[in-house]
């Protein structure tokens, strides 16, 4: 087998490059997207942030913090599978190439299953699971796989894994089946798109966050009493994990699940 491990690059700094390479970001006017952005930008990446609603706004403001990449904001509904395709061509086409697809969208019913309206159920499995497949599916195909190169990293939970917290202390707590399901739908998938992309070059792995302080968990006291790092996660700790999975150092990896979550969820 031939191989250009020779030629590989291999030093720290050439290992967590992304100097132009091309990053789309979905749900990332805010929270865990923005701050994947953020570092994507931070490492050279020209990023496109985006979000349902305003992510030009928080385009702007990563730029205003002076990082070495680019940053433009772009409005994107995920479940939406013509926009989807809109948005990833336009992105191609004006930027050339389409390096990295982070697939971070994502809604959180926490209705119970004798609460939960079909309505809810719906919009989680649509935004968490279909989203990811049709910004993965358009990313792949033609870009990624013309390219024969990519790297696909979604944004899945612990929840996908063990179900959901088994306690969710006061506030509404624990997220609902909906979210569960959806998200242990994302892990699956992307394991299945590891396995269909062997040999074309690209990569998809997942980064499973344990409870991330974001608006989406603003409202929930958790129980950390079964957490090894009993706080609260921040944001950047998963853009830290996904940048890593991003980069030229990562290149030999796919398939796999890259939990931050405190060790919430380990074994
Ligand atoms: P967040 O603060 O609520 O941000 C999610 C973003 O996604 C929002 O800007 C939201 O826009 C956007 N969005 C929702 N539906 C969308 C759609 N159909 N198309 C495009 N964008 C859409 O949540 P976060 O905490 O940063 O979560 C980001 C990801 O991490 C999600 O997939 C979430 O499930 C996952 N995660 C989070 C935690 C946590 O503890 N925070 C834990 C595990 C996994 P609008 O505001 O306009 O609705």
């Amino acid at each position: 087998m031939t191989d250009d491990t020779t030629t590989r690059p291999r030093t720290a700094q050439s290992l967590s490059d992304l100097t132009g390479q091309v990053a789309v970001v979905t749900g990332a006017a805010r929270g865990i997207g923005k701050a994947i952005g953020a570092h994507l930008a931070e490492r050279g990446a020209r990023v496109v942030l985006t979000d349902l609603t305003s992510p030009a706004a928080s385009a702007e403001e990563i730029r205003a913090s002076g990082v070495p990449g680019t940053v433009r904001g772009v409005e994107l509904d995920v479940r939406d599978p013509d926009q989807v395709r809109g948005v990833i061509g336009e992105v191609a086409g004006d930027l050339g190439r389409l390096d990295i697809l982070v697939s971070n969208a994502g809604t959180a019913s926490r209705a119970g299953l004798a609460d939960i309206t079909l309505d809810e159920w719906q919009r989680d499995i649509d935004t968490n699971l279909r989203g990811t497949f049709l910004t993965c599916q358009a990313a792949v195909h033609p870009y990624m796989i013309e390219q024969g190169s990519g790297r696909l990293i979604t944004i899945s939970s612990i929840s996908g894994i063990m179900g959901g917290p088994t306690s969710g202390g006061s506030g509404g707590g624990r997220s609902g089946p909906a979210y569960a399901a959806s998200k242990g739908g994302v892990i699956a998938l992307t394991k299945w798109l590891a396995k269909e992309l062997r040999g074309t070059g690209i990569t998809a792995n997942s980064v499973a966050p344990g409870p991330i302080a974001t608006e989406l968990t603003a409202s929930v006291e958790y129980d950390f009493s079964q957490q090894l790092v009993p706080r609260m996660g921040y944001p950047e700790e998963i853009a830290a994990a996904v940048t890593y999975l991003a980069s030229p150092g990562a290149d030999f990896v796919t398939g796999q699940v890259l939990r931050v979550c405190g060790g919430a969820a380990i074994g």
